[in-house]
């Protein structure tokens, strides 16, 4: 294939590198955009991927981002193997060569895979898994989801709302208990129970084998569990491998200042790859979540034309289980201190967390349109103390 020069490259083909697009074609309108992604398809919304395609709240057709409308290059199912910043050129995994004037990593991040098993877990993260989960769940088949985390959780819910026998196992005592206070997360159990998943907590895997069409599951705490399809949700690891080998600035994420501007000139990231210093939280951050992508996209879109640019918005995230939805912003670590503001327990409410005497986190659970309120206490030099908090946010 014939070398590549353009004005604007962007590596990755998710939500962040969608929003930079946009961020690009506000100021320029015909500048050359060329975008490079290992999927095979252009890019869309990831979070119906565990949600409304499932509850039938959104079709497939529905989930496209459009980017096609912007005069975009579009190079998919590549992988860029390596960047020069010094020459300004990538070359991917077919040997074409990519020279740039400006480039965005928008490489997010890729599932955290477990150290035994034979090849055949679906680690849930793009619309491939989807199409592949999709097509096994309308079989009648038994299902294990490995995690207890939202990604997991989420799509043992999808699961068994599709009438799929499901049982879920994580190390941890109760569903997303690295989120939620530790007495909620056993409620979530409960009710995940309630629905018909068998829940395991407490047990790590310690091998998935695939024999004669089935998989085996085994435990460090001698559970065995017999099923035809292992679904995984473990976390992910930022995908930094092509900007560490650059030289760039690497720290759990591409390090970016407030123009998203990476240690290395013309180099720009976004999106779930970035580590970025938070000005509310004062403390540097990377999320893994769609306000984050769409925001940090778009400005670092921005800035690429030019522009002059600050991130230093504090994003949100959200996660529905069953009839459960929350919204979340800031430090939410159950290891910290904190307040829960209930009008129904567990089910419609607050949690602040504090830190040092600060809120830094605010949960919110079934109360929607708050996230601004929170985020302005979050961000407020006066914010109400600990004894005063009750009824901040109703
Ligand atoms: C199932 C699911 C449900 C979610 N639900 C929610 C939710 O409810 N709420 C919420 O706030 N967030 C949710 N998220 C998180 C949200 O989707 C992510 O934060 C967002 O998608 C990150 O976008 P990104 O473009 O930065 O990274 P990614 O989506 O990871 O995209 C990175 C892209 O880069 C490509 N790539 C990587 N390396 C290379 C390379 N070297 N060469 C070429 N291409 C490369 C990848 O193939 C991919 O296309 C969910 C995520 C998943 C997977």
């Amino acid at each position: 294939m014939a070398n590549v020069n353009t004005r604007y490259l962007i590596v990755g083909g998710g939500m962040t590198a969608d929003a930079a697009i946009r961020g690009i074609r506000e100021h320029d309108v015909d500048g050359k955009i060329v975008l490079v992604s290992q999927e095979n398809v252009p890019p869309y919304d990831r979070p119906p991927l565990s949600k409304a395609l499932w509850t039938k709240k959104k079709k497939v057709e529905q989930i496209w981002r459009g980017t096609d409308k912007f005069n975009v290059d579009f190079h998919l199912g590549r992988e860029i193997l390596s960047l020069d910043p010094v020459k300004k050129f990538c070359v991917d995994n077919q040997g074409a060569e990519y020279h740039y004037d400006r480039l965005l990593l928008a490489t997010g991040g890729m599932p955290i895979r477990l150290a035994e098993e034979t090849g055949k877990v679906i680690y849930y993260r793009t619309f491939a898994d989807y199409e592949r989960l999709r097509a096994l769940a309308n079989e009648g088949k038994t299902f294990a989801v490995i995690g207890g985390g939202y990604i997991g959780s989420e799509i043992a819910a999808a699961l068994n709302m599709q009438g799929n026998k499901v049982t879920m196992v994580f190390p941890e005592d109760g569903i997303i208990a690295r989120l939620v206070p530790a007495e909620m997360s056993l409620q979530i159990n409960e009710l995940y129970e309630s629905k018909g998943v068998v829940v395991h907590p407490g047990q790590l895997v310690s091998s998935v084998e695939a024999h004669d069409g089935r998989m085996n599951i085994q435990t460090n705490r001698g559970l065995t569990l017999d099923v035809d399809v292992v679904v995984a949700g473990l976390g992910i690891r930022p995908n930094t491998r092509l900007a560490e080998t650059a030289g760039l600035k690497v720290d759990n994420g591409i390090v970016v200042d407030k123009s998203l501007r990476t240690s290395a000139a013309d180099i720009y990231a976004a999106g779930d790859v970035i580590r970025f210093f938070n000005p509310a939280l004062n403390r540097a951050i990377r999320t893994e979540h769609e306000e984050n992508a769409n925001l940090s996209g778009k400005l670092a879109g921005a800035a690429m034309t030019g522009q002059s640019v600050q991130y230093t918005h504090l994003p949100f995230a959200y996660s529905d289980l069953f009839e459960l939805g929350f919204e979340m912003i800031g430090v939410i670590d159950p290891r910290l201190p904190r307040i829960g503001d209930w009008q129904d327990p567990y089910r419609t409410g607050v949690v602040y967390y504090f830190d040092g005497g600060r809120v830094v986190g605010v949960l919110l659970v079934n109360m929607w349109g708050r996230i601004d309120q929170a985020r302005a206490l979050i961000e407020s030099a006066d914010q109400p103390s600990a004894k005063d908090i009750k009824g901040f946010i109703t």
